[in-house]
C-alpha cells in the first residue's frame, strides 16, 4: 500500500519547483508564484481521475471528513453510522462537528453490513458513513438504497481504498461526498494530506472556506477577503501537494504493481485448506492494498498471525486485538476520554448509543488475517514470500 516505498525524482522535480520559486502557501503571493500552484494543480488532477466535479485537497484525511460533515451541515446532536472496524480518526472527525458516531456491524467484507443499519436509524440520523477499509469497498448498492429510503448522506471514507472501483466508478465518488487520505502510510501520499471530492456545487462552495477560516477567496487580497461562517485552518502547504502531485499520476502504475503482488499471494493461499478470502461486493473492484483472509476460527487466526511473524513475515495484522482500528480497545471513544471538557450531552450520547454488543463483527474480525502487499517486491520476491506464508498457514491449520 504504501507510497512512500516509491518515492523519487517525479517527487524531488515537483517540490523543486515550489522551492525556487518560495510560495509555499497554497493562496495568494500571487506575483512570486510565477504561475506555480500545487494544490490546485492537485485538486484538478484529483477530480479528474476521479470523474466528479471538484475537489478540495486539505491537511489530512481527518479534516477532509470532518470538512464533509461540516459542510453537509452535520452537527450538534445529529447521529452519523460508522463501522466496529476503521481507523480512529472516522469518529474523531465526527465529534469535532459536535455529532454523535453510532456504531454498526460489518460483514464478510470487512465493511459496513448493510443488515445492521436499519435499526440503528433514529431522528437524529443524519449519514451513513461506510469505511472502505483495507483497499476494498462496502456494498454500496445496498447502502444508497438504505440512504434513499431513509434520506440520509452516504459519505465514504475511502481513505485506504484510493484507485478502487465500483460499477464502474472510482470509490470516493459514489457517495454524496468521499475523502481521502494522503498520509505517509497510504497508497499514494503528501507526507500529510487528504481530500474531499463531490459533484454537489454547494458543498464544495462551503468546503474551500470552511478549510481556510471562513475565506471566501474572492478577489486577489487575502486581508480584503469575506467569511460568511465560522471555519478552520485545514490548509495544506504547497510542498505536501508537490509530492501529492507526483504521486496521483503514479497511482495506477502502483495499483498495478498492487495487483500484481496480490495475485501470486492469493493464488498461493487458495491451495492452502482452510483459508477463505474476503467477500468483495458485486461489480467492485480492490485496490489491492491488502488480501485479507479468514481462517476457521478465532485461536487459528491469532496463531496464525503469530506464527507469521515469528517466520519472519512482516505485514501480517491480526486486527482483532489492534488498539487503533477496532472498537474493542476503543474505551477512550466509548467513555469520551478527553483532554478538555466535552458537552456531557454528546458524551451521555455516545455511551447510549454504542452500548450494542458486536457478534458479527467479532466473529470475521477474530478470524481475518490482513496481509499488506507492498509495492517495492519483485516478483520472485513476493513468489518466495507467498509460499513460505502457505506452508506456515499449512502447519499451523493441520497442527
Ligand atoms: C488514514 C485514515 C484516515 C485519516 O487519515 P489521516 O490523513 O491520517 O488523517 C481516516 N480513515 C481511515 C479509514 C484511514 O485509514
Amino acid at each position: 500500500m504504501p507510497g512512500f516505498e516509491l518515492f523519487g525524482d517525479l517527487e524531488k522535480k515537483e517540490v523543486q519547483d515550489v522551492l525556487d520559486n518560495g510560495v509555499l502557501m497554497r493562496y495568494g503571493f500571487d506575483g512570486m508564484r510565477n504561475g506555480h500552484w500545487k494544490t490546485k494543480e492537485l485538486e484538478e488532477a484529483l477530480a479528474n481521475r476521479m470523474q466528479v466535479k471538484h475537489a478540495q485537497v486539505v491537511s489530512s484525511g481527518t479534516t477532509a471528513l470532518t470538512t464533509a460533515l461540516a459542510v453537509a451541515g452535520i452537527g450538534h446532536g445529529d447521529e452519523v453510522i460508522i463501522p466496529t472496524f476503521t481507523f480512529v480518526a472516522t469518529f474523531e472527525a465526527i465529534m469535532m462537528t459536535g455529532a454523535i458516531p453510532v456504531m454498526a456491524d460489518i460483514d464478510d467484507t470487512l465493511t459496513l453490513d448493510p443488515a445492521s443499519i436499519e435499526e440503528r436509524i433514529t431522528e437524529q440520523t443524519k449519514a451513513i458513513m461506510p469505511v472502505h477499509m483495507c483497499g476494498s469497498m462496502a456494498d454500496l448498492g445496498a447502502l444508497k438504497k438504505i440512504c434513499d429510503a431513509y434520506s440520509l448522506l452516504l459519505i465514504e471514507d475511502a481513505c485506504q481504498a484510493i484507485g478502487g472501483s465500483y460499477e464502474g466508478k472510482p470509490l470516493g465518488s459514489i457517495g454524496d461526498m468521499g475523502c481521502f487520505s494522503f498520509d505517509y502510510v497510504k497508497t499514494i501520499t503528501c507526507g500529510e494530506g487528504g481530500a474531499l471530492i463531490t459533484n454537489n456545487e454547494a458543498y464544495q462552495s462551503r468546503a474551500h472556506m470552511y478549510a481556510d477560516h471562513g475565506h471566501d477567496h474572492m478577489g486577489t487580497d487575502r486581508g480584503e477577503e469575506d467569511h460568511l461562517f465560522l471555519g478552520y485552518n485545514f490548509r495544506i502547504s504547497e510542498l505536501n501537494s508537490a509530492v501529492g502531485l507526483a504521486q496521483l499520476r503514479r497511482l495506477d502504475d502502483f495499483i498495478n504493481l498492487q495487483k500484481r503482488n496480490y495475485g501470486i499471494i492469493r493464488t498461493a493461499l487458495s491451495g492452502v485448506e482452510g483459508v477463505l478470502f474476503r467477500r468483495i461486493p458485486e461489480r467492485g473492484v480492490p485496490n489491492y492494498s491488502f488480501l485479507n483472509i479468514f481462517l476457521p476460527n478465532k485461536a487459528l487466526a491469532r496463531n496464525s498471525a503469530s506464527l507469521l511473524k515469528e517466520a519472519g513475515i512482516d505485514g501480517c495484522f491480526y486486527w482483532y486485538d489492534n488498539n487503533w482500528h477496532y472498537y474493542r480497545k476503543w474505551g477512550h471513544f466509548l467513555e469520551a476520554v478527553s483532554v478538555y471538557p466535552l458537552n456531557p450531552e454528546m458524551i451521555g450520547r455516545i455511551r447510549e448509543r454504542n452500548t450494542d454488543r458486536y457478534p458479527k463483527s467479532d466473529t470475521w474480525l477474530g478470524r481475518n488475517i490482513s496481509i499488506l502487499i507492498k509495492l517495492s517486491w519483485s516478483e520472485a520476491e513476493v513468489q518466495a514470500r507467498a509460499e513460505k506464508m502457505a506452508k506456515v498457514l499449512n502447519k499451523a491449520l493441520r497442527s
